[in-house]
Order: structure tokens, then C-alpha cells, then sequence
């Protein structure tokens, strides 16, 4: 059976996985998530980006900063932010 759920190239590092779910990054204020699935969080993010074309100037540039582990959470400014919740869960498992 052919399905058509691919998910698309430039998605593949914006997309998160996390113990609370599949996050979508954007550069806006909030991340998108979490979502059961990663094709959720695909369709989810595809929808954004759909809605913030022409929003947004900035160039399709990295969104997630090198490596997974020097996020500022302190500082960080996001409502909704995957990366946080990442830095979240890693903090209670280190505390566990
Ligand atoms: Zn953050």
C-alpha cells in the first residue's frame, strides 16, 4: 500500500521528538506541539509555514542550533518552545 505521508526533506530537523510528543520548531513566538505523531507535527508545521510565508523575511536558515545540549532556557523567549521541553525532560530524568 501506497501512502502519500511522507515526510517532507526540509522538515526533517525541524521536527522534535520528546517524551511529551512531536514538536514542530518555527521562528516565531511559539513552537508548534506537541503532537502524537510526526506527521502531525509535518501538517502542523506545513500549515505554519503556509500562513507565515511573506510574514517572515528572514532566510530558511537553521532553526535549531548546533547540537542538542547548549539551549538557554533561562533566556529563551518562546511561549511554546520544543527545545525547552527537551531541556525540561532532561532536567527531571538528571534529577531522577
Ligand atoms: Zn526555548
Amino acid at each position: 500500500m501506497q501512502n502519500d505521508t511522507k515526510i517532507p526533506e526540509n522538515h526533517a530537523n525541524r521536527l522534535v521528538h520528546t517524551a511529551f510528543g512531536w514538536y514542530a520548531m518555527t521562528r516565531e513566538q511559539s513552537d508548534l506541539g506537541p503532537f502524537a505523531s510526526q506527521q502531525e507535527a509535518s501538517l502542523a508545521l506545513s500549515r505554519h509555514i503556509r500562513v507565515y510565508k511573506g510574514v517572515n523575511t528572514r532566510s530558511e536558515g537553521d532553526v535549531r542550533h548546533a547540537g542538542m545540549s547548549l539551549h538557554d532556557t533561562a533566556h529563551c523567549s518562546k511561549s511554546n518552545c520544543a527545545l525547552c521541553a527537551e531541556a525540561y525532560i532532561l532536567n527531571q530524568s538528571l534529577i531522577a
